[in-house]
């Protein structure tokens, strides 16, 4: 087993990997930017090393930095948390040329699935479901053309290195095609340095669901059960559960097989997740992306199966052999996560970094808190607006939401505007109550 981590992240994540390690007697490095001087995860860890200044491509991404501090704090694996370097091969890569082990999957699978074309290719030959669309890159409109004349508007046209949403764009007719393309080439060419596109057919009103994999060095797959990620705003979750509400068994069956049978067909070692979006009226799933990361709403998969998913993954980077088989995981009871943000609800949520004054958390039966803020604690204005998870556990979906009511009712932030009261709303709307979700939700959420 490793004896030293380095923390290649920030926030509650950071912490999360930090709690993991010290379950497993092992001991963590966290880095931190100027910005992050006083927060939690470099309180928590044993070692701290700064390694730069506040801008993320100058610390968090600074890979030179990172392996500098791995390697002078003598660390023998890196754990890259979500987003930052976490889907970077090139650093997965650079990780294992200095002997240090990268608590994720080989760095050819990073790049294959960080390639949403290649990965669909991919999927496609494993007889994976994919949405029906281009399988190469597209450039010429009249191209395009003729790929809409299969698929038929309204379409999406997405980026090949895409990832958080963006380089998206939805076209309802030929008028909106050029300049849409246009838009969404720009905005790829600006998040990812890469500016292809492909495109697909537009599903109307899908649900997103996903599906947990855990695979070892030795080709054992298993997966957790499935996640509802359909509560999204511009194509950012912000409710997750588990499991999925409202789907037939046989349905759910059937996807967490083809997730499995995916992560077999590239070789997949590590947890990762294979997304899917569900088509209500069809019954049909679509495979879109697979992340090869631990995810932000990884905790909803812990409380209802009992694992410890960052432990897991920790263990199986060491070369640890699966000690599950698929017949030992048992999904009982429900999960949900609120995804907490230091964002103005009231005005587009706006960010609202800034001091907190004061602060009341959550706590008792079915409660989890994955969180760095503290009173006193600034919240820097340059990085992601996460401020916490507040995850729920029930014995069924009506005691996880009941539970998530009175938690979100126990939160209390002064000094900042966040989302809770943005939550509260969710939790109590009808619909979401019954079930009846889907991605374009919140369209509808103040109609009835
Ligand atoms: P990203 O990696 O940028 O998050 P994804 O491919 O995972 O992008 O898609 C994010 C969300 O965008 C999905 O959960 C869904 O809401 C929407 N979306 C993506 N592809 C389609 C599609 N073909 N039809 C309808 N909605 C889509």
């Amino acid at each position: 087993m490793f004896k030293k981590i380095l923390i290649a992240n920030r926030g509650e994540i950071a912490l999360r990997i930090i709690r993991a390690a010290k379950d497993l007697d092992i001991k963590t490095v966290a880095v931190y930017s100027k910005a992050d001087v006083d927060s939690l995860h470099t309180q928590l860890a044993d070692e701290r090393v700064c390694i730069g200044p506040a801008p993320a491509s100058e610390s968090y991404l600074n890979i030179p930095q990172i392996i500098s501090a791995a390697i002078i704090t003598e660390c023998d694996a890196i754990h890259p948390g979500y987003g930052f370097l976490a889907e970077n091969a090139t650093f997965a890569e650079i990780c294992i040329e200095h002997n240090i082990a990268f608590i994720g999957p080989s760095p050819d699978v990073i790049t294959s699935m960080g390639n949403k074309i290649e990965a669909k290719v991919l999927m496609k030959k494993a007889g994976v479901p994919i949405v029906p669309g281009s399988l190469e890159a597209v450039s010429s409109i009249a191209e395009i053309k003729k790929i809409i004349q299969q698929i038929r508007y309204p379409v999406i046209i997405k980026a090949a290195a895409g990832g958080g949403g963006k380089g998206m764009r939805i076209i309802e007719d030929s008028s909106q095609l050029e300049p849409m393309l246009n838009a969404a080439r720009l905005e790829a060419e600006k998040a990812f340095k890469d500016s292809s596109l492909y495109i697909e057919r537009y599903i109307h009103e899908p649900r997103h669901i996903e599906v947990q994999i855990l695979a070892d060095n030795y080709g054992n797959v298993i997966h957790l059960g499935e996640r509802e990620c359909s509560i999204q705003s511009r194509h950012q979750k912000l409710i997750e559960e588990s499991p999925a509400v409202n789907l037939d068994p046989k349905i759910k069956q059937k996807m967490c097989e083809i997730a499995v049978k995916a992560a077999k067909s590239v070789k997949y070692k590590s947890a990762g997740t294979i997304e899917f979006l569900f088509d209500s009226k069809k019954k049909d799933f679509y495979f879109i992306e697979m992340n090869t990361r631990i995810q932000v709403e990884h905790p909803v998969t812990e409380l209802v199966t009992g694992m410890d998913l960052v432990k897991l993954q920790i263990q199986l980077a060491a070369g640890e052999k699966l000690k599950l088989a698929q017949k030992d995981v048992v999904v009982s009871g429900h999960a949900i996560e609120c995804r907490i943000n230091a964002a103005d609800p009231d005005n587009n949520f706006a960010p609202s970094p800034g001091k907190i004054e004061s602060l009341h958390l959550p706590g008792g039966p079915g409660v989890r808190l994955d969180t760095h803020i503290y009173a006193g604690y600034t919240i820097p204005p340059n990085y992601d607006a996460l401020i916490a998870k507040l995850i729920t556990y029930g014995h069924d979906r009506k005691e996880a939401m009941a539970r998530m009511r009175r938690a979100l009712s126990e939160f209390i932030v002064n000094g900042i505007k966040t989302t809770v009261p943005f939550h509260q709303k969710i939790l109590n709307n009808k619909l979401f109550i019954k079930g009846e979700i889907h991605t374009h939700f919140l369209n509808y959420m103040d109609k009835k």
